[in-house]
């Protein structure tokens, strides 16, 4: 009965039941609590999960092979995977089980570090990854843009037959794409069998995140072909390439497509991709109305998303307006005031700048820092914008110092007007733009990369103007390839030009 409510959709019932039974002095054992955990995490009752793992400890099980690896799902279901690595620490001999449950944890929390730090554990005691492993472990690399990992988790794959699951295949689509290897992924998709809805829209995204948007359309028209249902993801790989390609046209034909022909409705994901597709194409009123108008109340994002484009475009009086709209619904995030503040300074409005400092300080709002990272020897470093600035300078930022001198020599002028403070000098502005986080994880891979290899850096926001034309001079200077991933697409610079054509 447990185990039939725990599947059910009333979970809950198998906890009142649970309290019958307990009334009758009937105790739980190793085949009950997994279901009882269970049936906790899908009706995310983590209060009576607690409880379960105290009488587990009571009755002696929370060490029992059957009873931990669900304590740890129950603990990361609840979004405390602290909860979980607890429970884990305790067991002497970890089985696979029980770290595919505190690997996913860590995956689902965002968390790839721990997540990889973990998996190496488990190969250093020998034991073997199965295809749940895998999948954790190749979500993990693509959010870290580890790429030699992922490699050779899908050697990995190939040698243990784990290639004969469609998820795995997907993921590794997946992984290939994040990490920057367009034809990574082509070439599992083209080694594939059977392909469900999941991989067709993995590789649709996989084309749209690297701008190649014609691709992205026959892609569709192929899966049409080979009768298999798009889904919502599909749809947001389609209306993505659209808009970094300026399709307006097409993106609104498969924006009504969606819900018309598929019966999909669309989600907030898909309008925020209507807003970029508009507000790129620097239609800004259009985007406004369009949001405005939504039969959804609009979240803080999709307003960004216009600022952001406003920014780009440079109207300062809608940016205004967009950013009242925002501070309505959220006014604690600090990159908000920096674009608007810097849109005001371009426009010499210093004391709109100064205006909205106070504002920001006021309201207690935080800049997220600049974080990039990248794989070399399977390790993988971050670094923070303004890393070192005040601390005594390392080899990095000599080797960094030099690297932009020579890049004077060709040409480089820092773009000083990005950083937007009127109190700095020349100097200083030029320092700050210096130790940008992406410039110094670029640096690190020339520093500690063979000649000729291909860079690959993940940074957490957008690639900044700066660091951008940087990179350009860098990968015809250097003559080294250097793939960067920001939060919103990925950059390929190769002989001073990027794949993005200056336009992000
Ligand atoms: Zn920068
Ligand atoms: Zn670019």
């Amino acid at each position: 009965m447990f185990r039939g409510y725990s599947r059910s959709n009333a979970p809950l019932k198998a906890i009142s039941l649970f309290i019958k039974a307990l009334n009758y002095n009937l105790l739980p054992d190793d085949y009950t609590f997994p279901s009882l955990l269970k049936a906790c995490v899908v009706a995310k009752a983590f209060q009576q999960g607690k409880q379960l793992h105290c009488l587990a400890i009571k009755l002696g099980l929370n060490e029992n092979p059957y009873v931990c690896p669900t304590l740890i799902n129950m603990y990361a279901g609840s979004n405390d995977v602290d909860g979980a690595q607890r429970v884990f620490d305790e067991i002497l001999e970890p089985c696979v089980v029980s770290y595919n449950a505190i690997i996913t944890g860590y995956a689902r929390s965002s968390r790839p570090n721990e997540a990889l730090s973990l998996f190496r554990q488990l190969q250093a005691r020998k034991l073997k990854p199965n295809d749940v492993t895998v999948l954790s472990v190749l979500s993990s690399c693509a959010l870290l843009g580890a790429l030699d990992l992922g490699k050779w988790i899908h050697e990995y794959v190939k040698e243990n037959g784990l290639d004969k699951y469609v998820k795995v295949n997907t993921a590794l689509i997946d992984m290939y794409a994040k990490c920057g290897s367009l034809d990574g992924a082509i070439s599992v998709f083209e080694s594939m069998s059977l392909r469900d809805t999941q991989a067709w829209s993995a590789m649709i995204v996989a084309y749209a995140m690297h701008g190649q948007g014609q691709d992205v359309m026959s892609m569709f028209e192929e899966m049409a072909r080979a009768n298999v249902q798009p889904d919502e993801i599909t749809f947001l790989g389609l209306l993505y390439a659209c808009s970094h390609t300026g399709l307006v046209d097409e993106g609104f034909r498969y924006f009504y497509t969606m819900s018309e022909v598929y019966g999909i409705i669309p989600g907030i994901k898909h309008y925020g991709c209507m807003v970029d597709l508009l507000g790129r194409a620097g239609l800004l009123h259009e985007a406004y109305k369009f949001i405005d108008e939504l039969p959804i109340k609009p979240t803080p994002i999709l307003w960004r998303t216009l600022l952001s484009s406003c920014s780009s475009h440079g109207n300062l009086e809608l940016a205004k307006q967009v950013m009242n709209q925002i501070l309505e619904l959220d006014d604690s995030h600090g990159g908000d005031y920096v674009i608007l503040s810097n849109l005001c300074a371009r426009a010499g409005k210093w004391e709109d700048v100064d205006t909205l400092r106070k504002l920001m300080i006021h309201k207690g709002a935080v800049k997220i820092p600049g974080c990039s990272s990248i794989e070399v020897d399977n390790v993988v470093h971050e670094f923070f914008s303004g890393d070192g600035v005040h601390y005594v300078s390392t080899a990095l930022h000599r080797a960094l110092d030099e690297l932009v001198k020579e890049l004077k020599s060709v040409g480089y002028v820092p773009d000083t007007s990005l950083v937007v403070h009127p109190d700095m000098e020349d100097e200083e502005k030029e320092i700050t733009l210096r130790y940008h986080s992406e410039k110094l994880a670029i640096s690190f891979g020339l520093l500690n990369t063979p000649p000729g290899t291909t860079i690959r850096v993940v940074k957490n926001l957008r690639v900044c103007g700066d660091c951008h034309s940087a990179a350009k001079l860098i990968s015809s200077l250097i003559d080294r390839e250097i793939i960067l991933r920001d939060v919103q697409r990925f950059h390929h610079f190769k002989d001073g030009k990027c794949s993005c054509g200056d336009y992000w």
